[in-house]
């Protein structure tokens, strides 16, 4: 993307031109560059698994038929690297969806509703204690699907990274809904918190190679709340945990005198 040579004296309406034509150059470099990054980096993640695939399948095919031990350590090798895969693919088609601008249905919805739902199913798939309390009945202007999808990436990564239970707080205050995923697990180091939101971005492979994804959940989460007009912020304490909040605006609302949900 090359840029046109500006005359250093003269500041016409000509040399503007170019100035924006040099800027716009500018960024459809930087896009670009973007997007190859984001080739390369998918291509990479998906090349992993697909190696350690191939190996295994080898290995079947030399010395599989007469080592049950070795066919059931490929077997399983084999397996858990397509699920995770086919995790990826799932993410990337997501993202390729959203690159094509998905489509938002507000309708009015019982957001504490949805959140006790999601919480619920959650729950029963993962096996984990959630605690959930705050407000009842906040009614919002929102689509549904895309609040849960939102919902569940947070919830996912408190289930990723830490251990003891996950509270989720939602509330309402001056028109606007505060969904809350709060964990206790080993938090984000401050230098990382801004970045966590890049594609592909990960804290510390190693640490969390066992539990942790791809780095594209919270990128996903980021282009689904910026699609809906909605806030999403992380807080976090490097070994202390973590707070990810959405807001959305509120439509009406009333409170329970108990302060808790479930
Ligand atoms: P991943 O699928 O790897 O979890 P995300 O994009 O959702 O990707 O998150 C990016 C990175 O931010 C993660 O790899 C992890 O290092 C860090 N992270 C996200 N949420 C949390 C959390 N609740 N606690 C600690 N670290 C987190």
């Amino acid at each position: 993307y090359q840029q046109i040579e500006l005359p250093k004296k003269s500041k016409d309406e000509l040399y503007q031109m170019g100035e924006t034509f040099n800027e716009m150059m500018d960024l459809l470099g930087k896009n670009f560059e973007k997007q190859e990054q984001f080739v390369s980096n998918a291509s990479h993640e998906l090349k992993t698994p697909l190696t350690v695939i191939e190996s295994y399948a080898n290995l079947l095919k030399r010395r599989g038929l007469d080592n049950p031990e070795l066919f059931h350590e490929s077997v399983e090798a084999i397996h858990s690297e397509a699920i995770r895969m086919s995790e990826l693919t799932q993410q990337l088609l997501l993202l390729a969806k959203h690159d094509e601008r998905w489509k938002i249905e507000k309708k009015q919805i019982n957001l504490t509703k949805l959140i006790e739902e999601a919480v619920r199913s959650f729950k029963e798939a993962y096996k984990r204690e959630i605690e959930i309390k705050g407000d009842q009945n906040i009614i919002v202007k929102a689509d549904p699907q895309k609040v849960k999808q939102l919902f569940y990436i947070l919830m996912q990564n408190a289930h990723k990274y830490s251990e003891d239970p996950i509270t989720v707080r939602i509330r309402s205050q001056q028109r606007t809904a505060f969904i809350e995923v709060i964990d206790k697990g080993i938090g984000i180091p401050k230098d990382d918190l801004a970045k966590v939101f890049d594609r592909f971005y990960r804290v510390d492979v190693a640490r969390t190679r066992k539990t942790g994804g791809f780095g594209l959940g919270l990128s996903l989460a980021k282009e689904i709340a910026d699609a809906m007009g909605a806030g999403l912020k992380l807080e976090s304490t490097e070994g202390q945990g973590t707070t990810a909040q959405i807001t959305l605006d509120v439509v009406s609302f009333s409170v329970n005198s108990h302060n808790r949900l479930v």
